[in-house]
């Protein structure tokens, strides 16, 4: 994997969505820095993945700008962007075998076979999954398919990785195996990353800063440090201190 192209900044300037007359993000502004690990924090509901969806271009917003690396995206398709993404809802093809669900975006990029080969391999390392190219997706455990998602969104070398909840559905254990192992790729690597989860415990261990939103705002951005030591809102407060 290459580290040597810097990772460009996001500048979101006044963001706003509804859905029909239901206003989910209103005018948010937000400055994720080169290489950054940041986190948005925030009940569900809060609008999280509609803030993800619109960054990573699978939703239109209604008003407002995303600057990366100094070019405006906002009306550009998602495969476009040069966006890597790990999303709930972006599910791995059960059927095909490692190699291939990796391989997926190389192919929609009309990737040579041998740089798709070397690249795959490379990936694999990287993740750990060597050995298991072969391996139907259906045939892994639940953090091996994470790994292998992780796999997909990074083959491409994009500069900027979206996640959202990617930890949510393993157990305690693996979670905080899988927290350790993201870090450690994030600092190897050191893409523009912007995460999303509702567990304030996996926002504080991951990341450099955290965005605290609430209704479509964001209340208060910081590090974790000063979140805790200095919550700016009685929400922010209630929701850092509370312990799940
Ligand atoms: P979070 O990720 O923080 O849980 P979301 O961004 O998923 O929040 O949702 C924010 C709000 O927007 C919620 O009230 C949700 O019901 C609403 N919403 C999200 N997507 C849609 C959609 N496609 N159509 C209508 N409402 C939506």
């Amino acid at each position: 994997m290459s580290t040597a192209r810097s990772a460009p900044p996001i500048n979101i300037r006044g963001i706003a969505k509804r859905f029909g007359s239901v206003p989910v993000l209103s005018g948010l502004d937000l400055d994720v820095a080169s290489g950054e690990f940041l986190t948005l924090l925030g009940p569900s509901g809060s609008g999280k993945t509609t803030l993800l969806m619109i960054l990573a271009g699978f939703v239109r917003a209604n008003a407002g700008s995303i600057d990366i690396g100094g070019e405006e995206v906002i009306t550009k398709p998602p495969h476009k962007r040069n966006i890597g993404m790990v999303f709930q809802n972006y599910a791995l093809f059960p059927h095909m075998n490692v190699f291939h669900n990796i391989a997926f975006p190389l192919k929609q990029r009309r990737t040579s076979a041998a740089e798709t080969a070397e690249r795959v391999e490379k990936v694999l390392d990287l993740v750990q999954l060597q050995g298991l190219a072969d391996r139907r997706v259906d045939q892994l455990s639940g953090g091996q398919r994470q790994r292998v998602a992780l796999a997909r969104a990074i083959v491409f070398e994009p500069r900027i990785v979206l996640m959202d909840e990617p930890l949510s559905a393993l157990d305690k254990g693996l979670r905080e195996h899988m927290q350790i192992e993201l870090r450690s790729l994030h600092r190897r690597l050191g893409m523009t990353t912007v995460y999303v989860t509702h567990d304030q415990r996996e926002a504080i261990t991951m990341s450099d800063r955290i965005a605290v939103m609430n209704k479509g705002r964001i209340e208060q951005l910081d590090r974790p440090e000063t979140l805790y030591a200095r919550p700016r809102t009685r929400f922010v407060a209630g929701f850092i201190g509370e312990s799940n």
